[in-house]
């Protein structure tokens, strides 16, 4: 039987009817979520992320600041910019968008965010809280997978998900999301022998390498939840995924398209990421009264 298909744009709209709807809640106290948004040179597909990053806050309610900086802008001065949206009690969350120009490190300008306002989830601060299964900001793209899978209903505990890929935004930090929902979690990288072999043991396969097809008929088990975090641009123009999906998704329990799965809940979760540090900032304040 053919995979269900999951149209992570319809996922992500409940998630902001219900984001909206806490936005507007939160009004009602007189706070109104607040994000900048720092954009550093010309890179196209940064600019287009922003544009949807901005529109997502729009949708909800939330309030949101674009700084843009040319691509000659030094990283004192990146860093002096992020310094002040820290002391700023209006700004709630702020998001450097990446990759930046090569003179400036990401380490530092990471470092360099309050983890209180960290709504991207990459905070060493934040990143560690993960680890330890502590309250923290979440990276939105693992946050997304998530909650994507849990609201099919498919149950976590004592599944063995196999995660293909280990950078620090998603291979990483989805891995130890899963582990987290009891999940066995396996992880592979380019180093990983026999590949296959290990795919084809998952009940949840989750492809996050970023070279066109690289999962296919072969490497799935039939059954298999299957998420595509893949975003590759063909020669053509055309987005796809990492899975061959019309090999995969005869075969498949489930499976998320390449676009329109896991992409729209991305911006999704730094929407939840925000609203929940102006509720967290804002307790504060009080407290400090
Ligand atoms: P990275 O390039 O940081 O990491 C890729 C990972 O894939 C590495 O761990 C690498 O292994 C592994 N890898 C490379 N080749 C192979 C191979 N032949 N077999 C097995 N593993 C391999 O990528 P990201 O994690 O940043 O992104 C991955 C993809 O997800 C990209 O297409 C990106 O565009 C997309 N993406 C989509 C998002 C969304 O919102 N939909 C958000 C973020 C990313 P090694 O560590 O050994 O080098």
């Amino acid at each position: 039987m053919a995979a269900i298909v999951i149209d992570g744009k319809e996922v992500a709209k409940s998630i902001r009817a219900e984001l909206a709807a806490e936005v507007k809640e939160l009004a009602q106290q007189g706070i109104v979520p607040a994000l900048t948004v720092i954009l550093v040179g010309e890179d196209p597909a940064s600019h287009s992320y922003v544009r949807g990053k901005v529109k997502g806050c729009e949708e909800v309610g939330i309030r949101s600041e674009v700084i843009r900086m040319p691509d000659t802008t030094s990283q004192q001065e990146l860093l002096e910019t992020i310094a002040h949206l820290n002391e700023n009690p209006n700004v709630h969350g702020i998001l450097v968008q990446l990759p930046l120009p090569a003179h400036i490190s990401e380490k530092a300008v990471i470092d360099a965010i309050l983890p209180e306002k960290d709504v991207d989830g990459f905070h060493p601060i934040n990143v560690g809280n993960m680890m330890i299964g502590e309250d923290a900001f979440l990276p939105c793209t693992p946050y997304g997978i998530v909650e994507m899978i849990k609201r099919t209903g498919v149950e976590l505990t004592g599944k063995r998900v196999v995660v293909v890929g280990r950078s620090n935004i998603v291979g990483k930090p989805v891995a130890q999301l899963l582990l987290q929902e009891n999940a066995t979690v396996t992880m592979c990288h380019s180093r990983t022998t026999n590949l296959e072999e290990v795919t084809r043991q998952a009940d949840i396969l989750i492809v996050a390498v970023g070279k066109p097809g690289i999962i296919g008929r072969e490497h799935v088990t039939p059954g298999t939840f299957v998420i595509d975090v893949g975003v590759n641009r063909l020669e053509t123009g055309k987005l796809t995924g990492d899975v061959r999906f019309d090999e995969v998704a005869p075969i498949a329990s489930y499976i998320t398209p390449v676009p329109g799965g896991v992409g729209p809940m991305t911006i999704t979760m730094l929407l939840k990421n925000t609203i929940k540090a102006a509720r967290l900032l804002a307790k504060e304040e009080k407290r400090k009264g």
